[in-house]
């Protein structure tokens, strides 16, 4: 049922739990893992002097969140890829699901955002609302 999931992730608690579920899932289905990161969008700035660096700490700062993931996951039985994207996070997850035939994403139902009392987020929420597949929120 599942052959390839993405897991998406922001460096929160939520998305490490997340990640557990990715891999457990993946043991027991035979699946693929993507590990999706997206950053933020930059290109606003197009033009600016700092630009190319802002652009490449932000990026460096994605590929960590992405290498502290893949870590997490340590030797794994099944294939494990990568995406580090710029732009807003939901549309980036949904498109990348999309073009991969991804047939489940997990996520937290929250991530590093400060409103804590809120039910989600704003990413597992528009994820949860247009992906074209299922969705795993993750507690
Ligand atoms: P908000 O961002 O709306 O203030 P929040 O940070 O608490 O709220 P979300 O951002 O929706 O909540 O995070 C929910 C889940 O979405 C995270 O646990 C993670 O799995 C995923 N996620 C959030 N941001 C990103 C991102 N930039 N790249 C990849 N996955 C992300
Ligand atoms: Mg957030």
């Amino acid at each position: 049922m599942f052959k390839k999931i993405v897991v998406a992730v922001d460096g929160s608690e939520h998305s490490h739990r997340a990640l557990e579920y990715g891999q457990d899932l993946a043991n027991r289905y035979e699946a693929a893992v993507w590990l999706v990161h997206v950053f933020p969008h930059t290109s606003d700035l197009l033009g600016y002097d700092e630009y190319e660096k802002l652009v490449a700490r932000r990026e460096a700062a994605g590929q960590t969140v992405l290498d502290e993931a893949r870590q997490t996951l340590g030797t794994v039985r099944f294939p494990v890829y990568e995406e580090l994207l710029e732009g807003p996070p939901a549309e980036a997850i949904i498109n990348v699901a999309e073009v991969r035939g991804v047939d489940l994403i997990i996520m937290g139902t929250r991530g590093l955002g400060a409103l804590q009392g809120l039910l989600m987020g704003s990413v597992s929420h528009k994820v949860m609302h247009h992906a074209h597949c299922p969705v795993l929120l993750v507690r």
